[in-house]
């Protein structure tokens, strides 16, 4: 099958990269082990949904999450220091005349902590190409069709930069607490592919 082909030729390319850097003495196999165990144990989008929650209950918060993202997450004992450097976090806002969405036109970098492992489409050369020429396109292919008076903006990741998109709370949810909040938000909508 094409998909166990794809991810056991991944696998070969990501072990044949770990002895690289083994080899290289960056790091050291025990030290990998541990960076990458440390990474993936924790890496889900609840934690993206627990971040965007506290976001729309706590305005003080939500500020020190958009001014600086980095020194906002330990504040819910999350962090983008898992791999081996830390990478910046840039949260981005979406508002009634603004949309987000992400896009790592390179290759697939992701805020694999706050948003688990990535989907396959947001790896692929269609999203990547596509969503960056023509994002309301592609969008309302994700079944989000957005108003014409909506800005939208694509921000491109990179291996030091990561985003992640702060969706708008729905309305209707003013009786919802912080818990019920967060098991709104999506994967999707954290990336901007869907509303929340
Ligand atoms: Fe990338």
């Amino acid at each position: 099958m094409s998909g166990e082909h794809a991810s056991s030729t991944v696998a070969v390319r990501v072990r044949r990269l770990e002895e690289r850097l083994v080899a290289a003495g960056v790091v050291g196999d025990d030290q990998l082990d541990a960076i990458l165990t440390k990474l993936l144990n924790g890496a889900s989008p609840v934690n993206g949904a627990r971040v965007v929650a506290r976001a729309w209950t706590d305005p003080g918060f939500k500020e020190r999450l958009l001014a600086d993202a980095n020194t906002a997450l330990p504040e819910l004992g999350l962090s983008m220091a898992g791999g081996l450097q830390e990478q910046r976090l840039k949260v981005v806002e979406n508002t009634e005349t603004e949309h987000n969405v992400l896009v790592c036109t390179l290759c697939s970098c992701y805020p694999i902590g706050l948003l688990g492992p990535s989907p396959s489409w947001y790896k692929s050369e269609a999203y990547r190409s596509r969503v960056v020429r023509d994002p309301r396109s592609v969008l309302a292919e994700f079944g989000l069709e957005l108003p014409d008076g909506v800005t939208v903006t694509v921000w491109d990741s990179s291996a030091e930069s990561r985003y992640m998109v702060l969706p708008r709370r729905p309305d209707g949810t003013d009786a919802r607490g912080e818990e019920a909040l967060a098991r709104l938000v999506t994967r999707e909508g954290l990336i901007g592919t869907a509303a929340v």
